[in-house]
């Protein structure tokens, strides 16, 4: 092997400068998305397996970047926890989407749930509960209707403002469900720790489920454990009809995937489940 020690030092430095100025830059930008109104808010459907029809959309926030184009919550999410611009960006997407969902069980889905997704950052601030509380009364929303998404990391962290406001959620009537169950670090005690109501089996399990015992097995497992808790259960991710019919008979409540409906705009989600068509 050719050392070439210095050379690779100054492209690894500059490729450094380029990526952190790229990171700067979009920082800037995202800084400005909402008031220059170029944050969207997408709607993704959610089965019920039981009864069939549409129980839920989940909320997907969407960036049209002025020169990138669309850009997906992967690529600014994190920039945006670490700079708390996740804050303000967070309140404005659960704003937008109680006043939509008011709008839908106003009209044609009035059994339709909302779930909205909340960073661990958004529960180090006071305001929180705040927050919440009134985007349910612009809405005229019922705290009922609503399910909050967290990820297990959350139920880890014992600081005061987190547990408080874990505790208000519950009082107020919201549902708390645990995102990407499975993947993260909590033990089954949180479970009964806080006041969870919903658990979503993470993605990577089903994706493989036709073929892979052990992720089966797991998704068997989770689906016992809702049961046994008195708990909802998800099934994200589900791209194969197979799939779908597998999680029915294993007793899931819900399925979300690709199979039933990618993350949509309001007007395509309109156009794709209204009518007779359904999901
Ligand atoms: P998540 O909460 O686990 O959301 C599900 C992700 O899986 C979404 O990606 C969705 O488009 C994708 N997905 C759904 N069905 C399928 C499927 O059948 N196959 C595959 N391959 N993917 C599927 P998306 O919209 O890119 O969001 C990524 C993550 O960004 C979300 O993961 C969530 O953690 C975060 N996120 C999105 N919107 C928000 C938000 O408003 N606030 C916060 N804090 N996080 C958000
Ligand atoms: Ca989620
Ligand atoms: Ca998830
Ligand atoms: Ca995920």
């Amino acid at each position: 092997v050719k050392r070439r020690g210095r050379n690779d030092f100054e492209f690894f430095r500059n490729e450094m400068r380029v990526h952190v100025t790229t990171l700067l830059q979009l920082e800037r930008d995202l800084r400005h998305a909402v008031e220059r109104d170029e944050l969207e808010v997408f709607y993704q459907p959610q089965m019920d397996l039981r009864r069939g029809g549409l129980a839920a959309v989940e909320a997907l926030l969407r960036w049209h970047h002025p020169e990138r184009g669309l850009v997906l919550p992967g690529d600014f999410i994190p920039l945006a926890e670490e700079s708390r611009l996740i804050v303000p960006i967070g309140e404005w997407v659960l704003r937008t989407a109680c006043r939509q969902l008011a709008a839908w069980r106003a009209g044609q889905w009035p059994e339709l749930r909302l779930a909205v997704n909340l960073s661990p950052v958004q529960f180090q601030q006071a305001e929180l509960i705040e927050v919440v509380r009134s985007a349910l009364d612009d809405s005229g929303l019922d705290p009922e209707v609503l399910e909050l998404e967290v990820t297990e990391g959350l139920l880890m962290d014992n600081r005061d403002l987190t547990l408080q406001a874990l505790a208000d959620l519950k009082a107020m009537g919201i549902r708390l469900s645990i995102d990407d169950f499975g993947t993260g670090y909590s033990s089954l005690v949180y479970l009964k720790r806080f006041p969870v109501g919903q658990l979503k089996i993470d993605r990577s399990f089903v994706r493989d489920l036709l073929e892979d015992r052990g992720d089966a097995a797991i998704c068997e497992t989770i689906i016992a454990l809702a049961g046994h808790l008195d708990l909802e259960v998800v099934a994200e991710g589900v791209e194969q009809v197979e799939q779908l019919d597998w999680l029915r008979e294993a007793g899931c409540d819900r399925a979300q995937g690709y199979l039933l409906g990618r993350p949509m705009s309001v007007d395509a989600l309109e156009r794709r489940l209204s009518g007779d068509a359904g999901l």
